[in-house]
Parts: structure tokens; C-alpha cells; sequence
């Protein structure tokens, strides 16, 4: 059962190792259920589908939205609106929007930075030189909290090269005095974990499978994003 798996779960979490319960593709009833257990932390990666969700939530106040997903300019203002984290922050362009848009909002929101420090023409993500070089511009950004980097590992690599992946995350982090690092899925937390994690992103491996979207509503909602 879900409350079986989400003790099982943080039973094998030191302390200071936090469980993003990735609810897309989830129903709203799922997340209340984990809520119920104090599971408060839910990540989601499609904007139109977490609204929605948060709608059907709004009488649990306790609940903190992390957004995982690709983030379009044109949803900044309702992400830094409805959201308390960003983990996919991947160019300073988009960190300079947040933050011009966070001022306007009246808001502050925790952000990671997307790194990717492998070739991977899926995934987006500064790499270790062009962060390094955008690092000072991005630390004075005044209206958000960089509080760490994320990662996700390319598809097909081995377990000895996500280990040393997930190291040099780490290790990027530390060097920039950096708490937070989200990483690990459902499929290669348990590396994550002794990479030094702070954040594992875990969607099926708690939920289990995931709906399409317009499963989950009674309305095609994929037409209005
Ligand atoms: C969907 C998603 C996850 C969770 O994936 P699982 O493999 O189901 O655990 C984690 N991180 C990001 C960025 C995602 O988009």
C-alpha cells in the first residue's frame, strides 16, 4: 500500500535526506492520503495539471509545491506564485526572469540549479564551466534563494558512471556552499543517496505507474497548456 511504501521509504532516510514526493500523473486523493501521513513535500513538472491539484487541495496549508519540470518564461509568474521551490532553474536568463518576476510577486522562492555535467542532448542544464562563470552574476540575484543544484542522470549509463555523476554533483555543490542537492529517482536513488542527496525526487517507485494527464481530470486539460 501507499502509506506502506512511503514508511518504508523514509525509514531508509538519514536525517537531512528529505523524500520530493513526485506527484504527477497522480491523482489529487493520492497526495491527500500521503498528506494525512506527513508527507508535506510533492514535486510536479506540469503547470496547468498542478493547479488543478492544488485547487482540489487548498484546505491543507502545509502542503510545499517543488516544480520539476522544463520551465516555459511564460509560466514564470504563476510558478514563483503557486510554488515554493524550483528545480529545474537551467540558464541564467531564466534565473534573472524568476527573480525580476519574484520582486513584482512580493516572493522568494528556494531555486536549484539544473546542472548537467555529462553530454545529453535530452536534458538541459548549466554545465560546470558556463555555471562557474555565471556564478557571481547568479548569487546577486536579489529575489530568490539558490539553495542548491539538480541533476538527472542521462539515460544508459552505467551504475559505476551515475556514481561518479552524482559525486561531482556533490562536489559542485560543496564548492559553491551549496546545502541542497536534488537527486535520484525511482530507478537510481539509492546511488543518489550515498552520493550525498538531499533531495530524491521519487515518483513511481512510491506512487507506482503514472496516468496521462487527461486521464486524470474529467477534461482534456493537455489542449489549454
Ligand atoms: C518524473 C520525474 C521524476 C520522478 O520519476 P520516477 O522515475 O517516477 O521516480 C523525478 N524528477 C523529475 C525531474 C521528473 O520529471
Amino acid at each position: 500500500m501507499l502509506s506502506d511504501r512511503l514508511r518504508e521509504l523514509k525509514n531508509s532516510l538519514p536525517s537531512g535526506v528529505n523524500l520530493l514526493a513526485v506527484s504527477k500523473g497522480q491523482p489529487a486523493f493520492l497526495i491527500r492520503s500521503l498528506a494525512e501521513k506527513g508527507q508535506l513535500d510533492f514535486g510536479e513538472s506540469r503547470l496547468q495539471e498542478a493547479l488543478l491539484k492544488m485547487d482540489e487541495l487548498k484546505d491543507i496549508d502545509m502542503l510545499r509545491w517543488h516544480f520539476i519540470g522544463r520551465l516555459q518564461s511564460n509560466k514564470v509568474r504563476s510558478v514563483v506564485r503557486y510554488f515554493e521551490f524550483i528545480h529545474s532553474v537551467d540558464s541564467l536568463s531564466l534565473a534573472e526572469r524568476i527573480s525580476r518576476i519574484s520582486a513584482e510577486e512580493e516572493r522568494s522562492p528556494k531555486v536549484l540549479l539544473q546542472v548537467k555535467l555529462r553530454e545529453d542532448n535530452n536534458k538541459v542544464g548549466f554545465s560546470s564551466n558556463v555555471l562557474c562563470k555565471e556564478w557571481s552574476t547568479l548569487k546577486q540575484l536579489a529575489n530568490l534563494q539558490i539553495v542548491g543544484l539538480m541533476t538527472i542522470s542521462p539515460l544508459g549509463i552505467s551504475q559505476e558512471d551515475k556514481q561518479a555523476l552524482f559525486i561531482d554533483c556533490r562536489d559542485l555543490a560543496d564548492e559553491l556552499g551549496l546545502k541542497e542537492c536534488s537527486m535520484g529517482m525511482s530507478n537510481d536513488w539509492q546511488l543518489a543517496l550515498r552520493a550525498g542527496s538531499t533531495w530524491l525526487r521519487l515518483g513511481s517507485a512510491l506512487f507506482g505507474p503514472r496516468l496521462d494527464p487527461r486521464q486524470l481530470f474529467d477534461r482534456d486539460i493537455t489542449k489549454s497548456t
